[in-house]
């Protein structure tokens, strides 16, 4: 079994992320959090938040509509441009993404593809039809009238709903330049073919910050949050530095909007692959909405006087490719003692419990009893706190292992003579006694 397949299993099995609809037989592309998933996602959002907002002053939150102004994505491009080379086959009309069929650009042609001979991957045949440029937006109606008129789209990216606030928030807070806006939020791409667990999903979540600055100041404003970014990969997420490779897009890769892009890559089971990215955006979308909406988006400096359209750098992250690059990160199977077992090596400020109490024996009421009174005031202290008295202790550490809790601390028959208590430690297995008041 690969990597990916022992992640996939272990977050089903212990309640971090199941299938979207699991119990109809699921929902391509959509994937569920669990109890522990939610806990493990929500740490790290929160994380984000707190990292690049609320510990620091020149950077605001937003958290705008879901469902947009068609022009948005008039003006964004979206609507011309967001689109994947799809193509079908005649035989058994399986539908793909052209340009993943081989070695292909986005401008792959049915030529293309018969000059090299691609086959089918369903059902072997080659009988290709004409590749056309399939918009990922999913569209939707909005009111009871369901004509062109009423039609919309939830957003595909957060982004957007950041630029169409620039002006109310310069308007409302008078920041200082240069300054950032930031939301986390759903957004919604029609892929192709979903794929590789919650790497690319239909729904998924986004942490994206434009940063506004002054057109001469681009370069070391992007150096900065690079470098930030890269403080909050290897610092709060606890990513190992040498599993985070810097990539400058180049050429044709890069969007046309961009003078300069980086991706961020990971070592995922999937091979390295993009877990989020830099992009200096210039003044590409403030003009875009200027000319839609007709609106003066000029940035006027109370020190200097000067007016002008500010440039933009973007930080984008994907929250799925975190989760999953921090899952990866943290997996390990090694053996305690002469016993295998998996254990997830999360940080402790991720780990969805921090301790877990148990009794070492449940049929007596006196450990219990004991144990509970530890659990309680844990739980005050600290809040993530489980309680586990199934199965045997060895069980109990099996399953606390797999689900990353870093201490587990177990009352017994001395506990109750000298208020001291095991603690285990989750990475070395090593038990100590320590007094409850130390804990
Ligand atoms: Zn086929």
């Amino acid at each position: 079994m690969s990597k990916l397949e022992d992640i996939v299993n272990l977050c089903k099995r212990r309640g971090f992320i199941f299938p979207g609809s699991d119990i109809y037989g699921g929902m391509a592309g959509t994937w569920d959090f669990g109890p522990l998933g939610t806990v493990l996602k929500r740490k790290i959002m929160n994380a984000w938040w707190e990292f690049f907002v609320e510990k620091r002053d020149d950077i605001y939150g937003v958290d705008a509509a879901i469902i947009m102004n068609p022009r948005t994505w008039k003006a964004s491009g979206h609507t011309e441009t967001f689109s994947d080379p799809l193509v079908e086959c005649m035989n058994c009309k399986g539908r793909f993404r052209a340009d993943k069929l081989g070695d292909f650009q986005a401008d792959v042609t049915k030529l293309d593809l018969d000059k090299a001979l691609v086959k089918c991957p369903t059902c072997g045949q080659h009988a290709w039809g004409e590749v056309r440029q399939f918009n990922m937006m999913f569209s939707t109606h909005v009111g009871a009238v369901s004509d062109e008129t009423s039609e919309a789209y939830l957003r595909p990216e957060t982004a957007q709903g950041i630029f169409t606030n620039y002006k109310n928030v310069v308007d409302t807070i008078y920041p200082n330049i240069p300054f950032g806006i930031a939301q986390q939020g759903k957004a919604f791409r029609n892929e192709i073919s979903p794929r590789d667990f919650i790497f690319r999903c239909r729904e998924l979540e986004q942490m994206e910050i434009e940063y506004f600055v002054h057109p001469d100041t681009w370069k070391e404003n992007f150096e900065k949050i690079l470098k930030e970014c890269h403080d909050f990969l290897e610092n709060k997420m606890k990513l190992p530095a040498e599993m985070i490779h810097d990539v400058e897009v180049e050429g044709a890769d890069l969007a046309h909007y961009s003078k300069r892009t980086i991706d961020v890559e990971f070592d995922f089971p999937i091979g390295r692959e993009e877990l989020m990215g830099i992009a200096y955006r210039t003044d590409f979308d403030l003009n875009n909405i200027a000319r839609e909406s007709g609106k003066n988006m000029e940035y006027r400096d109370k020190n200097t006087g000067e007016s002008f359209v500010p440039h933009v750098i973007e930080p984008s992250f994907g929250v799925e490719r975190l989760v999953m690059a921090v899952l990866t990160a943290a997996y390990e199977e090694d053996t305690v003692g002469d016993s295998a077992r998996v254990v997830l090596r999360l940080p402790e400020e991720l780990a969805p419990y921090r301790f877990c109490v148990s009794p070492l024996l449940k049929n007596k009421p006196e450990l219990v009893e004991k144990a509970k009174e530890v659990y309680t005031k844990l739980r005050e202290k600290y809040g993530n706190v489980t309680w586990d008295d199934s199965g045997n202790i060895g069980k109990r550490y099996r399953k606390q292992d797999e689900i990353g809790t870093p201490k587990c601390i177990v009352i017994d028959f001395d506990t109750l003579s000298d208020n001291t208590v095991t603690v285990r430690d989750r990475d070395t297995a090593e038990q100590v006694r320590v007094e409850i008041k130390e804990l």
